[in-house]
């Protein structure tokens, strides 16, 4: 490379990913509403960026995990476990009754008529299937089928049977040795693919770019409009829970600590959730965020992270609300409280059984609908725009596993404080350009 290639390579390099993903984002936005139908030929390089994050879902949870469980005793487990899962559920109830209540202000589908499409329902997952699918009957199985609740138990089960070996023979021993040899292995695995994710982020910003305009060369301007109030009532919502609920109460409030920060180690968590609208793609970035810039105890991110991807889902449960009052405003109908009691249960449970993966909010609004009795025409109406809807709700998903992650972590002490976005240092570790 030529000296003036190199250093503009290394100018370019020393922005921060994030900005970068971001300009990214903005470009590739604006490319496909300029260029339209054409741009959708980007969508296989889009396609590429999810692929590669997908492909390091299975080996980070069950490298930092299996890290994590070292430290953890069944009762300390059983302890994080059941305030993460609190935590979990207590924050969705609020995102969802915030959904509502901004859906009630601003009756997102007044002036719109029901317009007759064909619907495909799909069955939401049974809670008690769920709870039983936790347990594999094949680990390895499961690993390859990309199921994280079964991997998170098989793997936390090997872990602290791996401890327990440690504490339980000698130290010349070969199961005490190979034992630490597993943890050693273990340790350069996941340092291994945090490093892969930054790889991963450098495509990122071509895979965001055909990401956006890909989805700006389907929907269209047009296409956008007759939404817009739904729109930017979800993105109200989701802007209330993240600024009272992540950023004033649980930073601020419990942690004692600046919500910029927060923002700060969250956001290349935010911006991928933004780009790809999956949780669980997203998860190598969060679980990045949280070890490198907020500097949050391996047993605890490990756990609760791949956990919360699964079964936290405050923005897509928020949504069932807003949409929700969407479908009654569309039949002219007002829902009474007992009905809006209705949406928060069922969203509550439809999202701990939903998977965090592209579109599976509007899974769960053919469940709340059919449980209120509207007319699930409005489900095909709102799928044009969905792609939209679910960057906001994914976004929020994601920060709120992060936000329930710090919290839990101070809770049981987990946190180092003196790790960049604490500490206040001008960026966050873990960017490629510090490396
Ligand atoms: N795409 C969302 C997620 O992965 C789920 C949804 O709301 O559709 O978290």
């Amino acid at each position: 490379m030529s000296s003036s290639a190199s250093s503009l390579w290394s100018r370019y390099r020393s922005i921060p990913i994030v900005y970068r993903i971001g300009v990214a984002f903005v470009l590739g936005s604006l490319a496909g509403l300029i260029g339209g139908e054409p741009l959708t030929a980007l969508q296989p390089i889009g396609d590429l960026f999810v692929r590669l994050l997908k492909m390091i879902i299975v080996p980070i949870v069950f490298f930092t995990l299996l890290m994590g469980a070292r430290r953890l005793t069944p009762s300390t487990l059983g302890r994080i476990g059941g305030v993460t899962v609190l935590c979990y559920i207590v924050t969705t109830a609020i995102a969802i009754v915030i959904g509502l209540a901004v859906g009630n202000l601003v009756d997102p589908g007044v002036g719109l008529d029901v317009v007759s499409t064909d619907v495909q329902t799909k069955q939401a997952p049974n809670i008690g299937e769920v709870l039983l699918g936790i347990v594999p009957t094949n680990p390895l199985g499961a690993m390859a089928e990309g199921d994280i609740l079964p991997v998170i138990f098989f793997t936390l089960v090997f872990g602290i049977a791996l401890a327990l070996l440690q504490e339980e023979f000698d130290a010349d021993t070969a199961v005490h040795r190979g034992v630490e040899t597993i943890f050693d292995v273990v340790e350069a695995g996941a340092e291994a693919m945090f490093k892969i994710v930054w790889g991963v982020m450098e495509f990122g910003i071509i895979g965001v770019f055909a990401l956006m305009a890909a989805t700006f060369g389907t929907a269209g301007v047009d296409a956008i409009v007759p939404y817009a109030k739904l729109i930017g009532a979800l993105a109200l919502a989701v802007g209330i829970h993240i600024g009272l609920t992540y950023l004033l109460v649980i930073q601020r409030g419990i942690l004692g600590e600046s919500p910029i920060a927060f923002l700060r180690g969250a956001r290349e968590a935010m911006v991928t959730a933004l780009s790809i609208r999956s949780s669980s793609g997203t998860l190598p970035v969060t679980m990045s965020n949280a070890d490198e810039n907020f500097g949050i105890d391996e047993e605890i991110y490990s756990f609760s992270l791949p956990l919360g991807a699964t079964i936290n889902m405050d923005g897509t449960a928020m949504y069932q609300g807003v949409a929700a009052i969407f479908a009654a405003n569309l039949v002219g109908q007002a829902l009474t409280l007992g009905e809006q009691f209705t949406v928060v249960v069922t969203a509550l449970l439809a999202s701990i059984g939903t998977a965090g993966v592209p579109g599976s909010g509007l899974i769960m609004l053919t469940l709340v609908l059919t449980q209120l009795g509207l007319p699930l025409e409005v489900v095909g109406m709102v799928a044009g725009v969905d792609p939209l809807l679910d960057r906001l709700r994914t976004m929020n998903n994601v920060t709120g596993d992060l936000a329930v992650t710090t919290l839990v972590a101070h809770v049981y002490n987990g946190i180092d404080r003196t790790a960049s976005v604490w500490s206040g240092s001008s960026e966050p570790a873990g960017t490629p350009q510090d490396d």
